[in-house]
This record gives structure tokens, C-alpha cells and sequence, in this order.
């Protein structure tokens, strides 16, 4: 038996998408730059009908506000590194407002430009993971030159209150730019009402290849300009060059559209077994604890302490029996650290590192959860059993 519940690291391409991406590797496999020949006029077209349905699903103006690039991480190194750099010429702004729960494709890039002369803000959430509008207020500023925040968070899944932060940078002519890589697909978004500038989105978190993104890019009140980071051809209207991967392209549109026509279907049925998860090991288990907000959040997360055993032991058990889950989170864990998400909640460090990342998908099954919460439950008895910390605390309770 294996079971994937790792759906926040990416997910495993629908067959649907598959199949509709199959014909431009193989028959449409033309350059979409190619104006010449009807090679190149086939892939222009698939790319220009995925482009007007990624636009529409967010509610963009128009097809033009679309960059395709190669994911979340590029598409957040452009909308931040270019929008920092071409305002800084153009208006002496410099200072980046950027929340401490972020991807580190976002952390990280503020800190280059920290190193570049920028002035970094970092907003603080809350012990729920929230960003609190006031702090956010009061941190905006004449010289800033754009927030950061995004919708949906990797590690804990809390949902940001992306329409109140958006409206406040609207207010004070402040570029507003959201990582949506764990939102898009899931929940509904809508650049104008959220007021957001700039998108960051990927398709293999939604059933789509990897290696393909888009970064949406406001054109019109306000216009947000950027300096591209890739040189050469001229491709997307020059904000990023090179050759398009129009299969790639093709499955992001058909992920996103099969994505949006599930959305409440999905969140219906991903959300059962994901409630269906949590109370088996809560009913089965003590000491417990959920990370991040309750009622905040994107209905296939679950971020679980379990005090008293290691994560890491949790998961060795685990993938001994064929689940697959993380501990912190998988964009980061190349580099070993505590999860600066967690971190940022206040989580004490022990619970830091008892602390596992179920991340559920479209795919999974009833049966598959029941065997999770059996396998899940027999192993931290089996580790608590180990622990003396744990033996003690059951001694002082009682128990033995
Ligand atoms: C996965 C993820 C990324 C990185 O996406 P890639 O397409 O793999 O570069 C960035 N931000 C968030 C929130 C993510 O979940």
C-alpha cells in the first residue's frame, strides 16, 4: 500500500491533464514563436487559449497580464526583484514589506535584496499564523515600495485575509503582490475584489506538470512594471524570454480549469477526510495539538504536533508502512532547520520538532485514511512508550 499525503510538496498529474498536454510533444510539437509555418501557429494558439482561460480564472483583465515562466519560485524572484528594481529608478523607493510566515522563495529573495541596499519590513503573525491588518497599517510607509503576503500558507494551510491587505495597499498607492502557488485551484480568487497586483501560481500543486507557472501581472490602474531577470528573444512581452513549454502551458490550463469546475466538489470531499483524519487521531490519542488556525484554513492541511515523540521518527515509522507525510516544510527541508513558519506561531521548539505535515489531495480515499489513522495512532504509542518525558507526565496524570 502507498499513500501520498504529501499534496503540499506537489501532486500527482491527473490523467485527464496528461492526455490533453500528449499531442503537442508529439503532432503540435511546433515553437510558439514560429510565425512562419502552421507548426508554430498550432502551439501559438494552444498557448493563447490557456492564457485567456488563466486569465479568466482569476478574474484578470485580460490575457496580456499573463507571464508564463517556470513556477512559484521564478514567479516570485519577478514580481519582487523586478518590481523592487524598477521602482527604485523610477521613484527612490525602497524598502519591501513581507510577512514571516512566507515561502522561502519569498523570505529569501528579501533577503538578496536586503544585501542590495533594500530596506526589509517583516510583519509578524499572530499565534493563529494571521497577519493583522493594523500591523500592517502602521508598517506601510512613503517609501514602501511593495507587500508580500500570501493567500494560502504551505506549512500550516492558515488563509490569509488577502482582501483586507490588499485594500489597505490600494489605499496607500502600495504594490501589492500574493503567493498563491497553495491557493490557486483551491479556493476562489479574484484579483479585482482582492485587490492583488501581482500572482504568483504553479500547476503541479493542482494536478498539473512541473516546472510551469504564471505571474499575473496588473496592467491597468495600477500599471505594474517590471524589470525582467531573463534576457534574449523577447518572449512575453520581454518580461521573460526563452521558449515557451507550450505542453507544460496546455496542462496548466486544463489543471486549472478541471481545478475551478471541482473547487466546491473537492473541498466537499477533500475536507471530509481531512476532518475524518483529525478527529481519528484526536479520539485515539492525547497531547495532541493542532498548528496554525482552525477555521482559517484551506480545507486538505493538517499540521499536527504530537508531543513527546520526534517527528522525524514518526515519519521513518510511517514510511515503513507506506505513507508518505513531511515534517516542516518540503521547499525547505534541503536545508535542516526548525520551520521558520512554526517558529513565527511561537511553537515551542520541542513541538516544532514533533510536528507533521499532512497535506491531502483529490485522490485520496476513505480506506487510505482509515489505514493512516490506524498506522498513525499504533506508532506514536509505540514511540511515546520510548519516551520518559512521556512516561512521567502519564505517572503525574494518574495513569499508571
Ligand atoms: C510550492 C510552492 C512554491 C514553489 O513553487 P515551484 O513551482 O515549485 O517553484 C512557492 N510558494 C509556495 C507557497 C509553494 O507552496
Amino acid at each position: 500500500m502507498k499513500i501520498y499525503l504529501d499534496n503540499h510538496a506537489t501532486t500527482q498529474v491527473d490523467p485527464v491533464v496528461l492526455e490533453a498536454m500528449r499531442p503537442f510533444y508529439t503532432d503540435d510539437f511546433g515553437n510558439a514563436a514560429s510565425r512562419t509555418h502552421f507548426y508554430g501557429w498550432s502551439a501559438a494558439d494552444a498557448v493563447k487559449k490557456a492564457r485567456s482561460k488563466l486569465a479568466d480564472s482569476i478574474n484578470a483583465r485580460g490575457p496580456d497580464e499573463i507571464i508564463f515562466l517556470s513556477g512559484a519560485t521564478e514567479a516570485n524572484n519577478l514580481a519582487i526583484i523586478g518590481t523592487c528594481r524598477y521602482q527604485r529608478k523610477k521613484s527612490g523607493k525602497n524598502e519591501l514589506i513581507v510577512s514571516n510566515i512566507e515561502h522561502s522563495s519569498v523570505l529569501d529573495v528579501a533577503e538578496y535584496l536586503e544585501s542590495d541596499g533594500f530596506i526589509i519590513k517583516t510583519l509578524n503573525v499572530d499565534r493563529d499564523g494571521l497577519v493583522r491588518a493594523s500591523d500592517l497599517k502602521e508598517m506601510v510607509g512613503d517609501k514602501t515600495v511593495l507587500v508580500s503576503c500570501m493567500l494560502v500558507n504551505n506549512e500550516i494551510g492558515v488563509i490569509q485575509d488577502v482582501e483586507t491587505i490588499g485594500k489597505i495597499c490600494r489605499d496607500q498607492g502600495v504594490i501589492f503582490h500574493s503567493d498563491c502557488a497553495q491557493a490557486f485551484g483551491k479556493t476562489r480568487i479574484d484579483v479585482q475584489k482582492m485587490h492583488i497586483d501581482l500572482l504568483t501560481a504553479t500547476a503541479h500543486k493542482i494536478y498539473g506538470p512541473k516546472g510551469i507557472g504564471i505571474l499575473y501581472q496588473r496592467q491597468f490602474k495600477p500599471r505594474c512594471k517590471l524589470e525582467p531577470l531573463i534576457y534574449g528573444g523577447g518572449h512575453e512581452g520581454g518580461m521573460r524570454s526563452g521558449t515557451l513549454n507550450v505542453p507544460a502551458i496546455v496542462g496548466f490550463a486544463k489543471a486549472a480549469e478541471i481545478a475551478i469546475k471541482c473547487i466546491d466538489k473537492d473541498e466537499r470531499n477533500v475536507g471530509a477526510l481531512r476532518d475524518k483524519l483529525l478527529l481519528g487521531i484526536k479520539k485515539n490519542l492525547d497531547y495532541v495539538y493542532l498548528n496554525g488556525s482552525q477555521t482559517s484554513r484551506i480545507y486538505n492541511n493538517l499540521n499536527i504536533a504530537f508531543e513527546y515523540i520526534e517527528g522525524e521518527a514518526l515519519l521513518t515509522f510511517l514510511n515503513e508502512r507506506g505513507i508518505a507525510v513531511t515534517s516542516g516544510s518540503a521547499c525547505s527541508s534541503l536545508k535542516k532547520e526548525p520551520s521558520h513558519v512554526l517558529k513565527a506561531l511561537g511553537v515551542r521548539d520541542d513541538l516544532i520538532h514533533s510536528s507533521v505535515r499532512f497535506g491531502l489531495g483529490r485522490f485520496n480515499n476513505n480506506s487510505e485514511i482509515e489505514y493512516a489513522i490506524k498506522v498513525i495512532v499504533e506508532a506514536v504509542m509505540k514511540l511515546r512508550k520510548l519516551s520518559p518525558l512521556y512516561e512521567e507526565s502519564e505517572s503525574k496524570r494518574g495513569i499508571h
